[in-house]
């Protein structure tokens, strides 16, 4: 039943509806520029999308064969950046491209890393260079017949972290953050959108009205336009699925490798987790409703197949300790092959009776600050509210301030200040948190300060502040997106971290 007892004595400037990292992005974006904003996440922030991908910020090597130096051009720009913003969460990474004489000839990859790395102005990272696999330590884990190959940089982000650190931000500032929140209604009204809202947990319903809707709910863009909007649309996305395999680590050293496969396609395999290796992805044409999804069994066939041609360790499909998928919600510009599908961003505006509604179409993890930038300049000249100057390029993500010398001074720092902080904990916690890091260890001065140990080394500490500060309402909200402890914890770990949350969090 709605709830018309709510007070709606002042619209928002502007709703925002899908909490992934584009409309984190904006929210964080807009009310820095000083306007009032709401944002719904009908589940956990990165529910979807935003905690799937392969977790490169990177300018896309591969899209260059699709022409798209716009794109590419601009995601190299933002990987600088976003290395500035975010030491703690981003971080550089060497990319070893090993030559297979039966994809791409050498030259075509000499030209394309020359290109990548002159793309755009100001680029800090290493740049490209050949290398001699019988020689170079990269080689090692890699089969004989592979002899020649190249270097490159590029960035790894913890993707779900980025959203929560975005929304963090954007709360911090006087937005208004509703997860579990979904929008059920929408319509316009003298110039107003007239809402409605669902609060998952309880049921309840609440009506809300703002100036201008933005429409980032992903893969739900069409929809959200469609179904719940009732508004026609000539735009659409095209769905598709990529998945990702966890083995236990089949290379040392901290480079990751991409492999080229006959049928043209590329596949990372990343140091994942200390302990582990991801390897993805794929691209699997979704005609279903949006939601959930997983890994097929044939897409691991797949990837281990990929690998398993250039590493002389065998991956082998029970191997496997964890796998995800999500669907990319890609801009439809008609493209026959999945792969083939820009990766580029439409934004859409409609300004029909005064109430503007923009839906954002595709994107990127790497390029979702430049999309927050372009979505407020696209409605500003319809809302006045978000017109002020873009504000982002240079200010800091939360925690992002770790100080001069960059991570390794910040964590030898944080080892003087809580000496008694096991190493490879001082060391998770200046990665997730960056200098938010001293709030949650507080006035601690010892280990058990910090509360009952739930499993590996998670506190009820770090879980208060995660339920306190970052939205985490359930144990998977904190084992799998603002974490991946998941992973090194036991299912009877896991189990009563899950049991402490219900309980903190009810
Ligand atoms: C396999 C894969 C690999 C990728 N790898 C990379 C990579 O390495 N680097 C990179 O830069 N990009 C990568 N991407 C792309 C990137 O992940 C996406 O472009 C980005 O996460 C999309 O974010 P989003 O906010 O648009 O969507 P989402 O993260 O899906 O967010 C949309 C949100 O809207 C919410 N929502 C929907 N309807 C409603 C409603 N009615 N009310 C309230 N909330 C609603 C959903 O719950 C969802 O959380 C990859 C994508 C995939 C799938």
């Amino acid at each position: 039943m709605a709830d018309t007892s709510a007070p709606v004595d002042r619209p928002y400037d502007l709703l925002i509806v899908g909490g992934g990292v584009n409309g984190a992005g904006i929210a964080r974006d807009a009310v820095g520029r000083g306007a009032s904003v709401l944002m719904v996440e009908q589940d956990d922030l990165a529910s979807y999308t935003s905690s799937a991908s392969t977790k490169l910020i990177h300018g896309g090597l591969r899209y260059l064969e699709y022409y798209e130096f716009r794109l590419v051009r601009e995601a190299l720009t933002e990987r600088e950046r976003l290395l500035k913003m975010a030491p703690h969460i981003i971080w550089p990474m060497r990319f070893v491209l090993p030559h297979s004489k039966l994809v791409r000839p050498a030259w075509m990859l000499k030209a394309g890393l020359f290109l990548y790395d002159h793309l755009a102005s100001n680029m800090t990272l290493p740049k490209s260079r050949a290398v001699d696999f019988r020689t170079h330590s990269s080689g090692r884990p890699l089969k004989d017949d592979y002899t020649k190959g190249f270097v490159y940089s590029d960035g790894w982000v913890q993707d779900s972290r980025l959203v929560v650190l975005n929304a963090l931000d954007a709360a911090e500032r006087g937005a208004d953050i509703r997860t579990r929140t979904r929008l059920i209604k929408a319509t316009r009204s003298n110039g107003l959108w007239q809402a409605e809202l669902e609060d998952r947990v309880t049921g309840k319903t609440t009506q809300v009205q703002a100036r201008a809707l933005v429409n980032a709910a992903g893969p739900w863009v069409a929809r959200l336009l469609a179904e719940t909007l009732n508004i026609p649309n000539s735009k659409s996305v095209r769905l598709v699925k990529g998945s990702h395999i966890i083995v236990p680590r089949v290379f040392d050293g901290p480079q990751a490798y991409i492999f080229q496969n006959p049928d043209k396609r590329i596949v990372f395999a990343i140091p994942y987790e200390q302990n582990f290796t991801l390897i993805g992805t794929t691209d699997i044409p979704w005609n279903e409703a949006p939601g959930k999804v997983g890994i097929a069994p044939d897409e691991i066939k797949y990837l281990c197949e990929s690998v398993n041609r250039y590493f002389k360790k065998d991956v082998r499909e029970s191997d496997v300790v964890w796998t995800y998928a999500g669907l990319r919600p890609l801009y439809d510009d008609a493209s026959a092959n999945a792969s083939a599908v820009t990766r580029d961003y439409v934004l859409d505006l409609d300004t029909q009776d005064g109430a503007p509604l923009l839906s954002i179409f595709g994107g990127k993890i790497t390029t979702y600050r430049k999309l927050a930038e372009h979505a407020l300049e696209k409605l500003a000249p319809v809302l006045p509210a978000v017109a002020g100057a873009s504000w982002t390029a240079t200010e800091v993500l939360p925690g992002g301030d770790i100080g001069e010398g960059g991570f390794d001074a910040a964590l030898a720092r944080l080892g003087r200040a809580a000496p008694w902080l096991p190493a490879a904990t001082a060391w998770r916690l200046l990665r997730n948190y960056g200098s938010r890091v001293y709030e949650i260890i507080g006035e601690a001065t010892s280990l058990k300060d910090l509360g009952e140990v739930l499993g590996g080394d998670l506190t009820t500490r770090e879980v208060d502040y995660l339920i306190q500060r970052e939205w985490a309402r359930t144990g998977e909200d904190i084992l799998w997106r603002r974490s991946k402890l998941g992973l090194h914890l036991s299912e009877a770990e896991r189990q009563k971290v899950s049991d402490y949350v219900q309980q903190k969090a009810a």
